[in-house]
């Protein structure tokens, strides 16, 4: 027996048949939020090869239309909700559908990148604006050091990470040979 709580602190105690109904009725109405194209915004890359949201989807999702040069989400149901095409987008045509825990019911969210930040502005029902800007690296574009300056070069075969044991700060990793 499984119970859930009721206002009060008191608790409702259900069946089995009951609980299978809540998880079936659950797996029904599971929410999906992908993005989605604001076709008003897409202006299609500028007929582009590839469009940039068609580059960065790692689900290939993303298809252009090119009578009519607007992108679109051709499968949602599948749409990992990564955002990446969200962020990528020049046009800030890919719109997200915001969870609640995200924003705040019937707000909208727009990303806006530069090189080193993101900044996302927020407009509530309510027609408030609310801006949050994120650095998103530390160092110029083109300019970061893979091996982060430690010299360690361990080679493919061995057991040890690139850059190991230097960046853990040890003179040697503990390894069973
Ligand atoms: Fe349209 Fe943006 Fe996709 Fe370019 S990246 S095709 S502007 S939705
Ligand atoms: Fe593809 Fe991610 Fe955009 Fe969904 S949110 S369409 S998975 S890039």
């Amino acid at each position: 027996m499984e119970g859930r709580p009721l206002a009060g602190g008191s608790m409702a105690v259900w069946s089995t048949e009951q609980r299978n109904n809540q998880t079936a009725v659950q797996a029904k109405e599971e929410i999906r939020m992908p993005s989605f194209v604001n076709p008003e915004k897409c202006d299609g890359c500028k007929a582009l090869d590839k469009t940039a949201c068609q580059y960065i989807c790692p689900n290939d999702l993303m298809v252009l239309n090119k009578d009519l040069m607007k992108a679109y989400n051709q499968e949602p149901e599948q749409c990992w909700e990564c955002m990446c095409c969200v962020k990528i987008c020049p046009q800030q045509a890919m719109d997200v559908r915001g969870y609640a825990d995200f924003v705040p019911m019937g707000a909208s969210v727009v990303p806006m990148r530069s090189t080193d930040n993101i900044m996302w502005t927020v407009k509530f029902r309510n027609g408030k604006i609310k801006r949050f800007k994120f650095p998103i690296r530390t160092t110029p574009e083109g300019k970061a050091d893979p091996s982060g300056g430690f010299e360690t070069e361990p080679t493919l075969d061995g057991p040890v990470l690139f850059t190991e044991p230097d960046s853990l700060g040890l003179s040697a990793v503990w390894t069973k040979n």
